[in-house]
Protein backbone atom coordinates (compact mmCIF):
# COMPACT_ATOMS: atom_id res chain seq x y z
CA UNK A 1 0.00 0.00 0.00
CA UNK A 2 3.00 2.05 1.18
CA UNK A 3 4.62 1.29 -2.29
CA UNK A 4 1.35 2.14 -4.32
CA UNK A 5 0.62 5.72 -2.63
CA UNK A 6 4.13 6.78 -3.64
CA UNK A 7 3.77 5.86 -7.34
CA UNK A 8 0.49 7.94 -6.69
CA UNK A 9 2.80 10.49 -5.61
CA UNK A 10 4.58 10.26 -8.42
CA UNK A 11 2.49 10.21 -11.03
CA UNK A 12 0.61 13.28 -9.63
CA UNK A 13 4.04 15.08 -10.21
CA UNK A 14 4.48 13.94 -13.52
CA UNK A 15 1.33 15.03 -14.07
CA UNK A 16 2.09 18.61 -12.22
CA UNK A 17 4.90 18.91 -14.57
CA UNK A 18 3.14 18.11 -17.81
CA UNK A 19 0.59 21.03 -17.34
CA UNK A 20 2.89 23.33 -15.64
CA UNK A 21 4.83 22.79 -19.23
CA UNK A 22 1.72 23.13 -21.19
CA UNK A 23 0.84 26.15 -19.65
CA UNK A 24 4.06 27.15 -20.35
CA UNK A 25 4.09 26.79 -23.40
CA UNK A 26 0.55 27.51 -23.98
CA UNK A 27 1.33 31.13 -22.36
CA UNK A 28 4.29 31.64 -25.10
CA UNK A 29 1.97 30.67 -27.62
CA UNK A 30 -0.68 33.53 -26.92
CA UNK A 31 1.85 36.12 -26.44
CA UNK A 32 3.21 35.07 -29.50
CA UNK A 33 -0.26 35.00 -30.92
CA UNK A 34 -1.01 38.21 -30.00
CA UNK A 35 1.80 40.06 -31.94
CA UNK A 36 1.09 37.80 -34.86
CA UNK A 37 -3.06 38.53 -34.82
CA UNK A 38 -4.22 35.46 -34.29
CA UNK A 39 -7.37 36.38 -32.59
CA UNK A 40 -10.31 36.88 -34.42
CA UNK A 41 -14.42 37.41 -33.62
CA UNK A 42 -16.63 34.52 -34.52
CA UNK A 43 -19.71 36.10 -35.19
CA UNK A 44 -23.05 34.35 -33.62
CA UNK A 45 -26.67 36.40 -35.07
CA UNK A 46 -29.28 37.59 -32.62
CA UNK A 47 -33.02 37.48 -33.35
CA UNK A 48 -36.31 39.15 -32.55
CA UNK A 49 -38.55 36.71 -30.97
CA UNK A 50 -41.74 37.80 -32.42
CA UNK A 51 -40.26 38.88 -36.27
CA UNK A 52 -36.95 36.36 -36.22
CA UNK A 53 -35.09 39.30 -37.83
CA UNK A 54 -31.58 39.42 -37.30
CA UNK A 55 -31.02 42.53 -34.38
CA UNK A 56 -27.57 42.23 -33.56
CA UNK A 57 -24.86 39.62 -33.51
CA UNK A 58 -22.45 38.59 -30.92
CA UNK A 59 -18.37 38.07 -31.22
CA UNK A 60 -16.50 35.36 -29.46
CA UNK A 61 -13.44 35.19 -29.45
CA UNK A 62 -11.16 32.08 -31.55
CA UNK A 63 -7.65 31.94 -31.81
CA UNK A 64 -6.60 30.62 -34.73
CA UNK A 65 -3.00 28.57 -33.41
CA UNK A 66 -0.79 27.86 -36.49
CA UNK A 67 -0.70 23.69 -35.42
CA UNK A 68 -3.71 23.52 -33.22
CA UNK A 69 -6.20 24.99 -35.35
CA UNK A 70 -9.39 27.21 -33.86
CA UNK A 71 -8.69 27.01 -30.17
CA UNK A 72 -12.00 28.16 -27.79
CA UNK A 73 -11.80 30.97 -25.33
CA UNK A 74 -12.61 28.25 -22.63
CA UNK A 75 -9.04 26.80 -23.19
CA UNK A 76 -6.84 30.01 -23.24
CA UNK A 77 -9.01 32.49 -21.29
CA UNK A 78 -8.32 31.58 -17.99
CA UNK A 79 -4.22 31.55 -18.76
CA UNK A 80 -4.57 34.84 -20.99
CA UNK A 81 -6.17 36.04 -17.52
CA UNK A 82 -3.13 35.23 -15.72
CA UNK A 83 -0.86 36.75 -18.57
CA UNK A 84 -2.58 40.08 -17.64
CA UNK A 85 -3.61 39.93 -21.47
CA UNK A 86 -7.28 39.31 -21.98
CA UNK A 87 -7.80 43.14 -22.61
CA UNK A 88 -5.37 43.25 -25.69
CA UNK A 89 -7.83 40.08 -26.74
CA UNK A 90 -10.56 41.94 -26.04
CA UNK A 91 -9.43 45.09 -28.11
CA UNK A 92 -8.47 43.13 -30.81
CA UNK A 93 -11.85 41.47 -31.03
CA UNK A 94 -13.69 44.68 -30.49
CA UNK A 95 -11.22 46.07 -33.61
CA UNK A 96 -12.06 43.72 -35.63
CA UNK A 97 -15.78 43.51 -35.11
CA UNK A 98 -16.28 47.18 -36.13
CA UNK A 99 -14.32 46.54 -38.78
CA UNK A 100 -16.63 43.26 -40.21
CA UNK A 101 -19.73 45.88 -39.06
CA UNK A 102 -18.69 48.49 -41.92
CA UNK A 103 -18.38 45.34 -44.30
CA UNK A 104 -21.75 44.53 -43.24
CA UNK A 105 -23.11 48.33 -44.03
CA UNK A 106 -21.25 48.69 -46.97
CA UNK A 107 -23.05 44.90 -48.37
CA UNK A 108 -26.46 46.89 -47.28
CA UNK A 109 -27.12 44.49 -44.69
CA UNK A 110 -28.66 46.33 -41.77
CA UNK A 111 -27.56 44.73 -38.85
CA UNK A 112 -28.60 47.18 -35.81
CA UNK A 113 -25.93 46.30 -33.53
CA UNK A 114 -22.70 44.32 -32.70
CA UNK A 115 -22.37 43.23 -29.01
CA UNK A 116 -18.62 42.11 -27.74
CA UNK A 117 -17.19 40.50 -24.27
CA UNK A 118 -15.61 42.80 -22.06
CA UNK A 119 -13.49 41.77 -19.11
CA UNK A 120 -13.09 43.31 -15.88
CA UNK A 121 -9.12 43.70 -17.00
CA UNK A 122 -10.34 45.84 -19.75
CA UNK A 123 -12.72 47.93 -17.74
CA UNK A 124 -9.45 48.96 -15.67
CA UNK A 125 -7.78 49.85 -18.43
CA UNK A 126 -6.63 53.65 -18.18
CA UNK A 127 -6.89 54.70 -21.51
CA UNK A 128 -9.91 52.72 -22.62
CA UNK A 129 -12.27 56.02 -22.63
CA UNK A 130 -10.28 57.32 -24.93
CA UNK A 131 -9.57 54.56 -27.30
CA UNK A 132 -13.13 54.24 -27.32
CA UNK A 133 -14.20 57.93 -27.82
CA UNK A 134 -11.26 58.20 -31.02
CA UNK A 135 -13.94 55.55 -32.66
CA UNK A 136 -16.86 57.37 -33.10
CA UNK A 137 -19.52 54.65 -32.35
CA UNK A 138 -22.68 55.67 -33.42
CA UNK A 139 -24.83 55.29 -30.22
CA UNK A 140 -27.06 52.22 -29.92
CA UNK A 141 -24.60 50.04 -32.21
CA UNK A 142 -22.45 48.71 -30.16
CA UNK A 143 -23.13 46.73 -26.91
CA UNK A 144 -20.39 46.11 -23.91
CA UNK A 145 -21.99 41.53 -22.13
CA UNK A 146 -19.79 42.56 -18.52
CA UNK A 147 -20.13 38.99 -16.56
CA UNK A 148 -22.38 38.70 -13.85
CA UNK A 149 -19.43 37.39 -11.83
CA UNK A 150 -17.40 41.05 -12.24
CA UNK A 151 -18.50 41.70 -8.68
CA UNK A 152 -20.75 44.55 -8.90
CA UNK A 153 -21.59 44.89 -5.24
CA UNK A 154 -17.88 45.08 -4.21
CA UNK A 155 -16.62 47.30 -7.51
CA UNK A 156 -14.84 50.10 -6.86
CA UNK A 157 -16.10 53.80 -7.53
CA UNK A 158 -13.33 53.86 -10.65
CA UNK A 159 -14.85 50.57 -12.19
CA UNK A 160 -18.39 52.38 -11.98
CA UNK A 161 -17.35 55.64 -13.31
CA UNK A 162 -15.91 53.89 -16.28
CA UNK A 163 -19.17 52.26 -16.67
CA UNK A 164 -21.10 55.04 -16.52
CA UNK A 165 -18.45 57.03 -19.40
CA UNK A 166 -18.99 54.09 -21.19
CA UNK A 167 -22.63 54.61 -21.67
CA UNK A 168 -22.16 58.19 -21.67
CA UNK A 169 -20.22 57.26 -25.07
CA UNK A 170 -23.54 55.71 -26.71
CA UNK A 171 -22.40 52.00 -25.83
CA UNK A 172 -24.80 49.79 -24.31
CA UNK A 173 -24.48 47.62 -21.15
CA UNK A 174 -25.03 44.28 -21.17
CA UNK A 175 -25.34 41.71 -18.24
CA UNK A 176 -23.96 38.71 -19.44
CA UNK A 177 -24.78 35.17 -17.67
CA UNK A 178 -27.63 36.98 -15.68
CA UNK A 179 -29.31 34.58 -12.69
CA UNK A 180 -25.87 32.62 -12.19
CA UNK A 181 -23.44 35.24 -10.38
CA UNK A 182 -23.53 36.40 -7.00
CA UNK A 183 -24.13 39.73 -7.40
CA UNK A 184 -27.36 41.28 -5.67
CA UNK A 185 -29.80 41.83 -8.11
CA UNK A 186 -30.09 45.50 -6.81
CA UNK A 187 -26.74 46.20 -7.16
CA UNK A 188 -27.01 45.02 -11.53
CA UNK A 189 -29.82 47.04 -11.93
CA UNK A 190 -28.21 50.35 -10.15
CA UNK A 191 -26.16 50.39 -13.07
CA UNK A 192 -29.09 50.25 -15.50
CA UNK A 193 -28.11 48.71 -18.18
CA UNK A 194 -29.94 48.24 -21.60
CA UNK A 195 -30.40 44.47 -21.44
CA UNK A 196 -29.92 41.36 -19.41
CA UNK A 197 -28.52 38.24 -21.01
CA UNK A 198 -30.31 35.17 -19.55
CA UNK A 199 -27.51 32.16 -18.97
CA UNK A 200 -28.15 29.17 -20.79
CA UNK A 201 -28.25 26.95 -17.50
CA UNK A 202 -31.44 28.85 -16.82
CA UNK A 203 -32.54 28.37 -20.53
CA UNK A 204 -31.55 25.12 -21.22
CA UNK A 205 -33.72 23.45 -18.56
CA UNK A 206 -36.98 25.66 -19.45
CA UNK A 207 -39.01 22.44 -20.73
CA UNK A 208 -38.73 20.48 -18.10
CA UNK A 209 -40.26 22.73 -14.96
CA UNK A 210 -42.78 24.86 -14.08
CA UNK A 211 -40.13 26.28 -11.57
CA UNK A 212 -37.39 26.58 -14.31
CA UNK A 213 -40.18 28.56 -15.92
CA UNK A 214 -41.34 30.77 -13.33
CA UNK A 215 -37.38 31.66 -12.80
CA UNK A 216 -37.32 32.81 -16.06
CA UNK A 217 -40.50 34.76 -16.36
CA UNK A 218 -39.35 36.72 -12.85
CA UNK A 219 -36.19 37.41 -14.60
CA UNK A 220 -38.31 38.86 -17.97
CA UNK A 221 -40.85 40.19 -15.40
CA UNK A 222 -37.86 42.64 -13.61
CA UNK A 223 -36.87 43.78 -17.04
CA UNK A 224 -40.21 44.92 -17.90
CA UNK A 225 -40.38 46.91 -15.08
CA UNK A 226 -37.54 48.76 -15.29
CA UNK A 227 -37.39 49.02 -19.22
CA UNK A 228 -34.39 46.77 -19.35
CA UNK A 229 -34.65 44.04 -22.55
CA UNK A 230 -34.00 40.58 -21.98
CA UNK A 231 -32.03 38.38 -24.30
CA UNK A 232 -31.82 34.42 -23.64
CA UNK A 233 -28.68 32.45 -24.49
CA UNK A 234 -28.27 29.03 -25.66
CA UNK A 235 -31.34 28.38 -27.29
CA UNK A 236 -31.13 25.39 -28.84
CA UNK A 237 -35.00 23.85 -29.81
CA UNK A 238 -37.71 25.92 -31.40
CA UNK A 239 -39.67 24.71 -28.75
CA UNK A 240 -37.50 27.08 -26.30
CA UNK A 241 -37.82 29.75 -28.57
CA UNK A 242 -41.30 29.73 -28.96
CA UNK A 243 -41.78 29.71 -24.81
CA UNK A 244 -39.26 32.07 -24.41
CA UNK A 245 -41.41 34.35 -26.56
CA UNK A 246 -44.30 33.53 -24.55
CA UNK A 247 -42.93 34.49 -21.75
CA UNK A 248 -42.28 38.08 -23.40
CA UNK A 249 -38.07 37.38 -24.09
CA UNK A 250 -37.05 40.28 -26.76
CA UNK A 251 -34.33 38.69 -28.50
CA UNK A 252 -32.84 35.17 -29.33
CA UNK A 253 -29.64 33.84 -29.43
CA UNK A 254 -28.48 29.58 -30.18
CA UNK A 255 -27.52 26.99 -31.79
CA UNK A 256 -31.27 26.88 -32.96
CA UNK A 257 -31.06 29.30 -35.00
CA UNK A 258 -27.19 29.92 -35.61
CA UNK A 259 -24.02 28.58 -34.16
CA UNK A 260 -21.19 31.30 -33.75
CA UNK A 261 -19.58 31.51 -37.45
CA UNK A 262 -16.14 32.80 -39.24
CA UNK A 263 -16.69 36.40 -40.80
CA UNK A 264 -17.00 35.32 -44.14
CA UNK A 265 -19.72 32.72 -43.32
CA UNK A 266 -21.51 35.41 -41.44
CA UNK A 267 -21.44 37.28 -44.49
CA UNK A 268 -23.18 34.64 -46.15
CA UNK A 269 -25.56 33.85 -44.11
CA UNK A 270 -26.54 37.46 -43.14
CA UNK A 271 -26.89 37.83 -47.11
CA UNK A 272 -28.71 34.61 -47.68
CA UNK A 273 -31.76 36.23 -44.69
CA UNK A 274 -31.45 39.53 -46.22
CA UNK A 275 -33.33 37.69 -49.42
CA UNK A 276 -35.48 35.93 -47.76
P1 LIG B 1 -20.65 33.70 -23.25
O1 LIG B 1 -20.39 35.16 -23.43
O2 LIG B 1 -21.69 33.29 -22.29
O3 LIG B 1 -20.92 33.17 -24.72
C1 LIG B 1 -21.86 32.17 -25.03
C2 LIG B 1 -21.19 30.84 -25.30
O4 LIG B 1 -22.21 29.87 -25.60
C3 LIG B 1 -20.27 30.86 -26.50
O5 LIG B 1 -19.19 29.96 -26.21
C4 LIG B 1 -21.15 30.30 -27.62
O6 LIG B 1 -20.42 29.70 -28.66
C5 LIG B 1 -21.95 29.28 -26.86
N1 LIG B 1 -23.26 29.01 -27.46
C6 LIG B 1 -23.95 29.76 -28.35
N2 LIG B 1 -25.15 29.20 -28.63
C7 LIG B 1 -25.24 28.06 -27.90
C8 LIG B 1 -26.23 27.03 -27.77
O7 LIG B 1 -27.31 27.06 -28.35
N3 LIG B 1 -25.94 26.01 -26.92
C9 LIG B 1 -24.76 25.94 -26.22
N4 LIG B 1 -24.57 24.90 -25.43
N5 LIG B 1 -23.81 26.89 -26.33
C10 LIG B 1 -24.03 27.93 -27.16
P2 LIG B 1 -17.69 30.36 -26.54
O8 LIG B 1 -17.63 31.06 -27.86
O9 LIG B 1 -16.87 29.12 -26.36
O10 LIG B 1 -17.32 31.41 -25.42
C11 LIG B 1 -17.21 31.03 -24.08
C12 LIG B 1 -17.05 32.23 -23.18
O11 LIG B 1 -15.80 32.87 -23.38
C13 LIG B 1 -18.08 33.32 -23.44
O12 LIG B 1 -19.28 32.96 -22.80
C14 LIG B 1 -17.41 34.53 -22.86
O13 LIG B 1 -17.63 34.63 -21.46
C15 LIG B 1 -15.96 34.25 -23.11
N6 LIG B 1 -15.51 35.03 -24.28
C16 LIG B 1 -15.71 34.77 -25.60
N7 LIG B 1 -15.14 35.72 -26.37
C17 LIG B 1 -14.57 36.61 -25.52
C18 LIG B 1 -13.86 37.85 -25.70
O14 LIG B 1 -13.61 38.33 -26.83
N8 LIG B 1 -13.43 38.48 -24.57
C19 LIG B 1 -13.69 37.99 -23.32
N9 LIG B 1 -13.24 38.67 -22.27
N10 LIG B 1 -14.38 36.85 -23.12
C20 LIG B 1 -14.81 36.18 -24.20
CA1 LIG C 1 -21.42 36.94 -23.89
CA1 LIG D 1 -23.49 34.18 -21.41
CA1 LIG E 1 -20.73 32.12 -20.14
Amino acid sequence: AKRRGRNRVEAFNDELRLRTVEVKRLSDDILRGLERGEFHPFFQPQFDAETLEIVGVEALARWNHPTRGFIAPDTFLPVAESLNVVARIDEAILGQALFQAMRWEGHGLGIPRVSVNVSCQRLRDENLIAKLKAMNIRPGTLTFELLESISFDTADDGLKQAIEEIKALGIDIEIDDFGTGHASIISLLELSPKRLKIDRRLVQPLLESTAQQSLVRSIIEIGKVRDIETVAEGVETLAHAELLRRLGCHTLQGYAFARPMGAEDFLAFAKARAWM
